[in-house]
């Protein structure tokens, strides 16, 4: 417990709790409690230390979890992606439930510099921004430079020591062959920046193919979009992937749908789920995808036949493991970043999560950031029939 109390949450009256943790996905607990932004029990209410707090929530019954993580998207200022001339894409995505956002590569840039310097210096400045500014409260990890050819040692290094904490997609720039891919990222690894690559066919017009050979010999932290973005690739290389990989699993909303059950069902044969996580690839050329998370859970619990606690362990607990992040698990000391939602109103199945294995979306009744309330019923999501309330 830190020494003063500045601000204390306690949300109540939660019907059922999602932990975030695939081993464990559900929590016996009525009640939360976070101080100053961080979570510091949660149980039965009668047990708790309700007392002082500055926001109570009512959660009337609804569930609640650790806010949902993209693993994957493409932002570059503020609250404008300038890839489809949208405004308010980050808030929209808040409203679907995601409380961060995993830059991977702020490629839509226009006139990015792809200079060595120049490609430094922009990496620097967008990771500050995002850390500057938080779009409607939505974190947002970005700096995440794209490898160019004639980059050193050294450049990893400054770029580390400046702040940044990731790299983009490899393969999105000059950089396309596994050998000098590995020693970038090998590079990027040792100053303690993670790694992620664009799996499958050419995404736009002018980028090209990684293979399998590719992503295996390059070794990334993450295979990004393994089920493409939007081609894959074929089926055999995707399975040789989840065999040969024990690097994170991501599957975008914005990639190839039949893909993602192959990998999803290859990892589940591999007692490999820990390793899945999820991204939407927004914005792109399918354009902005708020509840692309939400979409990707109940497509793989329904199709892909999840229990739907477990799918959204793919969308928060197995993200923040895999990318090492201190939000996405109900966990003492992490950020109070979460979730509340219920069954959508006249949706199948007698529960929230009966429903999303139906192939339903829940519907988003609060976000909470660091402890704070940031949305209430959201705007995107059809409606719940209950949502939380401030006491
Ligand atoms: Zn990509």
């Amino acid at each position: 417990m830190p020494d003063e109390i500045i601000e204390k949450l306690v949300i109540r009256n939660i019907g059922l709790m999602l932990s975030g943790k695939i081993e464990q996905p559900i929590y016996e607990a009525d009640t939360i409690i976070a101080v100053n932004g961080k979570i510091t029990e949660w149980g039965a209410e009668k047990d708790m230390d309700v007392e002082g707090a500055t926001t109570t929530v009512n959660a009337n019954e609804t569930t609640l979890a650790p806010g949902l993580i993209d693993s994957h998207v493409h932002p570059v200022v503020g609250d404008y992606t300038p890839r489809q001339q949208q405004l308010h894409w980050i808030d929209s995505t808040l409203h679907g439930g995601v409380t961060t956002l995993i830059s991977a590569g702020e490629v839509h840039m226009p006139g990015r510099p792809k200079d060595i310097v120049g490609l430094k210096a922009m990496a620097i400045a967008s990771q500050r921004w995002y850390e500057n500014f938080r779009p409607s409260g939505v974190k947002v990890h970005a700096g995440a430079p794209v490898i160019e050819h004639g980059m050193v040692e050294e450049d990893f290094a400054d770029l580390a020591k400046a702040g940044v904490k990731l790299l983009g997609e490899v393969g999105l720039g000059s950089v396309k062959d596994g050998r000098t891919a590995r020693q970038m990222v090998d590079w990027a690894r040792k100053y303690g920046i993670q790694s992620t690559i664009h799996t499958g066919g050419p995404s736009i017009p002018g980028s090209g193919l990684i293979d399998a050979d590719m992503v295996l010999e390059t070794g990334t932290d993450v295979v990004g979009h393994i089920n493409g973005g939007h081609s894959a690739l074929p089926d055999d290389q995707i399975v040789c992937l989840c065999e040969s990989c024990k690097a994170a699993l991501e599957i975008v909303h914005n990639g190839n749908e039949r893909a993602a059950l192959l990998t999803l069902n290859t990892a589940r044969e591999l007692d490999k789920l820990d390793q899945l996580i999820l991204g939407t690839d927004g914005p792109a050329g399918s354009g902005v995808q708020p509840l692309g998370i939400l979409r990707m859970i109940a497509m793989l619990s329904s199709l892909g036949n999840v229990p739907a606690e477990v799918a959204f362990c793919f969308g928060n607990g197995n993200t923040a493991r895999q990318r090492k992040l201190d939000t996405g698990l109900i966990e003492t000391g992490f950020c109070a970043d979460f979730v509340l939602m219920d069954q959508a109103q006249h949706s199948g199945g007698k529960t929230l999560l009966e429903s999303v294995q139906l192939g339903n979306l829940p519907g988003v009744g609060m976000t909470v950031i660091d402890g704070r309330i940031t949305s209430a019923r959201s705007r995107n999501t059809p409606p719940a029939w209950r949502v939380p309330e401030t006491v």
